[in-house]
């Protein structure tokens, strides 16, 4: 099997000296254990938080989601040939004692079986649930979403379309901003790179902002709070701009005092939370893909020696959509 490893703690920007990549021999297998080897493994920003926050360490293995096949098994359960998806790290063999830690595919029809780590899997979920949960949406409302090319912002802003909501979206490359405003039909895009973000949003919102799902927060988020409408709801869903920030970070009273003022809702998420619905939100959104009403779009890496090329893409803003690396 191969495995990465974090072997040196980020400073800034992950590089790829910071990872090891391990090869290791396998035991033959146990009764009610299988082999699973990786087909699809995914690389989130999320893996970048767990080392600034000591969850990893010098010598960890990686950890990550994979779908995965079984090629040896000593289960009943999970006959040779299964399919499954599971936070087994970024390895391509593991064998698996304990089978709560991977489970069967969602239902996927015929779709290709990445998705179950895209758009039917943790970033979709956490689209779904973050601006339906969360923001609650109404019909007409604006919904301002940034990194909005992404894995997660990408469907948000899809749902909130098909929930009759006005979509101010940006993303930090022309070809990005293309897309969404093409292809995904949100109503105003901007490249935040490019434009003065407070310009911007007044031009985009002149009526304000009722709902924010924000992928970036720091700078981005502090400019947005006085285009919140009165009674706005933010769904803090992820920090990019903060992950790699080395030394002290800009802080100061005003954003919070908005809050304050404009009585928000601003709520801080995480996916799981919401666990036991998924799997009812999987066969919506099966459906809505079948529809053609999301769209998604994957960034494929091939070979897990990819792995840390991948991972590193997410900060650079290199990616275009959902990582992958195929196995
Ligand atoms: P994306 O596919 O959106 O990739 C990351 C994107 O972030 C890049 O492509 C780039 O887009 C943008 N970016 C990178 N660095 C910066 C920066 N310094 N400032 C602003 N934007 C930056 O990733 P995901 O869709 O997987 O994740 C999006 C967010 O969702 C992350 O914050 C993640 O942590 C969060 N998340 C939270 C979950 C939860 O349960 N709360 C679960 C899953 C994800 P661009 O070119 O447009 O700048």
């Amino acid at each position: 099997s191969k495995a990465w490893i974090l072997e040196t703690p980020f400073h800034g920007i992950p590089k790829e000296d910071d990872f090891k990549l391990l090869k290791e021999d396998l035991n033959d297998l146990k009764d009610g254990e299988v082999l699973c080897e990786a087909l699809y493994l995914s690389v989130d920003p999320y893996m970048r938080s767990l080392v600034s926050l000591g969850m990893l360490k010098a010598g960890s293995p990686m950890v990550g989601d994979q779908v995965a096949i079984i090629t040896e098994s000593k289960s009943r359960d999970y006959p040779v040939g299964t399919n499954v998806i599971g936070r087994l790290g970024w390895r391509s063999h593991t064998i698996v004692s304990d089978l709560t830690h991977i489970k069967l595919l969602p239902p996927m029809d015929d779709l290709p079986l990445s998705l179950a780590l895209g758009p039917m899997g943790m970033t979709g979920m956490t689209a779904y649930f973050g601006l339906l949960e969360i923001l609650d949406p109404k019909p007409g409302e604006t919904v301002l979403v940034n990194s909005g090319a992404g894995a997660v912002g990408s469907i948000v802003g899809q749902i909130a379309k098909i929930k009759g909501c006005r979509v101010v979206a940006c993303a930090g490359s022309e070809d990005k901003c293309k897309w969404i405003k093409e292809d995904l039909g949100f109503d105003v895009v901007f490249n935040y790179k490019t434009v003065d973000l407070g310009e911007a949003l007044s031009e985009a919102a002149p009526d304000g902002i009722e709902c924010f799902f924000d992928n970036v927060a720091g700078d981005f988020m502090s400019t947005v709070f006085p285009h919140m409408k009165l009674y706005g709801r933010i769904a803090c869903c992820g920090t990019m701009s903060t992950y790699n920030a080395v030394g002290p970070q800009p802080s100061g009273p005003h954003p919070y005092m908005t809050i304050v003022f404009k009585q928000l809702r601003l709520e801080g998420f995480m996916v799981r939370r919401w666990w036991g619905k998924w799997s009812p939100a999987q066969v919506e959104m099966l459906q809505w893909i079948k529809e053609g009403k999301i769209k998604y779009k994957e960034c494929l890496f091939h070979g897990i020696e990819t792995m840390p090329k991948g991972f590193i893409s997410l900060f650079e803003g290199s990616n275009f959509g959902k990582v992958i690396i195929k196995a």
